[in-house]
Parts: structure tokens; sequence; C-alpha cells
């Protein structure tokens, strides 16, 4: 783990932000990308949001990056380029939890204040055996309380590194390490043998399905179109191919052509299929259908958020997963 060496509370908050609902592997190589980039908040308060964008494409999840982004332009603009070393400051910037303020204050500015992300949740849990729904509020107020507990007085930094690293390392989602685990002596779901139980897999609603329509809408020069998306949503701040989802009932290609006459304005006509792309997103799946257009009726003016570019400037542009391989697609067609 590249940021574990260091205290620069800047590097610090970057990893653990990219950390949330992303394993270290992933994003090993983007942390070293990104700080190499914007090596101080002052150089990342300064970056274009579409700069910041393009160094996250592909890690998901991307209201962080825009969340990093305001971050940095509050902590340069209201505390003069340094990070604030409180929980209650640092849990006042955009994108920062408890938790996330928890692991900047201990592990950057040495203080004793609790964590509790992904991986310290569950060995706390089985520590103390508690086995409902964690993500019931009084399980939770018994979570943050336990890890109020465990710190060791003027040891934050090395009780929220120690738990995370047990959570990371031994006290892992499936056969946890119980005989390797230094806490073993103390835990209760060793002793009475249910670890794997804990914590409850809670069923979730089924995760729906949508068919996407995709238009890869060519022009006389042999530009195609992208769209930016709107800040708040989905895929905010990225680029994509227009579209929309199919409804029920109707052909692929109908429903690409109602959507663009209603978002663009203008008629097309549908050409060959370019592929189809998979992707699961946190709640719902999608099956992305890629088709060649061309415009017939009314003229699309491009702006600041829709622009005409050769396809070989896709590469500039951050772009969706699921978007990013219809672009590869297209360039293999036409390398
Ligand atoms: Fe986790 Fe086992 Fe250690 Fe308990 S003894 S904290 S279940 S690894």
């Amino acid at each position: 783990m590249p940021w574990r060496g260091t205290r620069d509370p800047y590097r610090v908050w970057v990893s653990e932000i990219m950390l949330q609902q992303t394993t270290v592997a992933a994003v090993v190589p983007y942390y070293g990308r990104f700080v190499a980039a914007f090596p101080t908040v002052a150089a990342l308060a300064a970056a274009r949001p579409d700069t910041v964008m393009k160094k996250w494409e592909g890690l998901g999840y991307y209201s962080r990056a825009r969340n990093l982004h305001k971050a940095a332009k509050i902590v340069v603009g209201r505390h003069g380029g340094e990070l604030p070393a409180t929980v209650d400051e640092l849990a006042a910037l955009p994108g920062i939890g408890l938790s996330t303020a928890g692991a900047i204050a201990s592990i950057a500015f040495g203080r004793d204040a609790p964590v509790l992300d992904g991986n310290v949740k569950r060995v706390v849990a089985r520590l103390l055996g508690i086995r409902g729904d964690l993500a019931r509020p009084a399980s939770l107020r018994e979570l943050w309380d336990a890890s109020r507990t465990l710190i060791l007085p003027g040891k934050g930094r090395e009780t929220a590194l120690a738990l995370m690293d047990l959570g990371n390392l031994v006290c892992t989602p499936r056969s946890p390490r119980c005989p390797d685990c230094p806490l073993g002596r103390h835990c209760r779901a060793r002793r009475d043998g249910n670890a794997e139980e804990i914590p409850l897999k809670v069923r979730r609603k089924p995760i729906p399905h949508h068919d996407i329509v995709v238009a890869v809408i060519e022009d006389a020069k042999g530009r195609v179109l992208i769209g930016r998306r709107p800040d708040a949503g989905l895929l905010g701040g990225l680029w994509a191919f227009p579209g929309g989802k199919r409804e029920e009932g109707e052909t692929l290609e109908a429903a690409l052509a109602r959507e663009i006459e209603s978002d663009l304005g203008i008629g097309i006509a549908v050409g060959g299929k370019i592929g189809t792309v998979r992707h699961a997103y946190s709640h719902f799946r999608v099956t992305l259908h890629a088709y060649r257009c061309r415009a017939f009726r009314g003229t699309f003016r491009a702006s600041r958020d829709a622009k005409w570019i050769a396809p070989s400037r896709l590469a500039d542009y951050a772009l969706p997963r699921t978007n990013r391989k219809i672009a590869d697609l297209l360039s293999d067609a036409h390398p």
C-alpha cells in the first residue's frame, strides 16, 4: 500500500476516499497516478473538473472524485490549504463521513479518533458477537462505542491501522484466520464458533436489469457526438454517448430514435450495431446496445457540455467504463 508510509494529510485523505467501497488492489495504480498529477491540495483545487475525472476514470463511484475536488477548493479557500485536524471539521467537508474523518484524524494527525469502515465494522462485530443487521442504528451505536473503547490512549494512529489491517488480512469476510489473530482470546465470535455468520448477510431485493441503447452519431466529417453528464446523479461529470433506457415492448432501434429525438431534438437513422456491453452497478445491472447512427433531420449544435469530436480524441475524455468499451470497439473497427 503506497500510502501506508505517509502522514501527509492530503495523501491519507486521497487514499481513504479511494478505498471506500473499493479493494486495495484496485486502488493502488489509481492512487499513484492521482497524487502524481495532483501532488498537493492546492494542485487538486486548481485542476479542471475534466482533468480530475479523467484521472478517476474506471475507479467508479464518481461522486467521490467530484467531492474530493470540491473539498480541495474549500480547504484552500477556508483552511489556508491545510487539511483540518479534527473529526468535526473534516466531516464537514464534502465526501468525508465520520469514519473517513476518524481515519484521517488518527492516521495523519495522530488523534485518538475512532474509525468504523467496513473492515473495522466486521472485526468489532465479531469481537463483541453482534449478530443482527449491522446497519441498524442500535448496532451502529454499539459498534462506534466499541471502536472508541478499543483505542489505546495516545495511540490513535496505531490502533486505527491495526484494526484496518486486521480486517484486511486476518479477520477476512470468509475463512477468518482466528488461530493467528492477536485478539483471539477476547473474541466472542471465535469462542462461539460463528465468526463467518457475522456480519449477518441481509437479503436484499433482486437487482433490476435495464437495456440501455446508445447512439454513436457520426457527422459528415466522421466526428462523433458526446455529452457531459450532469454533476448530480449517476456517473455525473463524465462524458458519454447519448442514449437512454428501452421501455417495455419497444425495439432497441425505436427506443434509440425516441431517446435521441427527445433529448437532442434530431431525427436519426439507426445503422449497424457496434456491440453489446454488460455492466453491474451497485443497485442495478445494464446491458448497453450501441449503434452507429446518422442524423437525417434537424441539426444539433455543440456546446460546452456536448461536442463533436474525432473518435481518436475519445481517449482524452473521462468516459464511464461501459462507454470506454464502446470507444474501444470503435477504434478496433477503425484503428
Ligand atoms: Fe476475527 Fe477470528 Fe480474530 Fe475474532 S478471533 S477478531 S473472528 S480473526
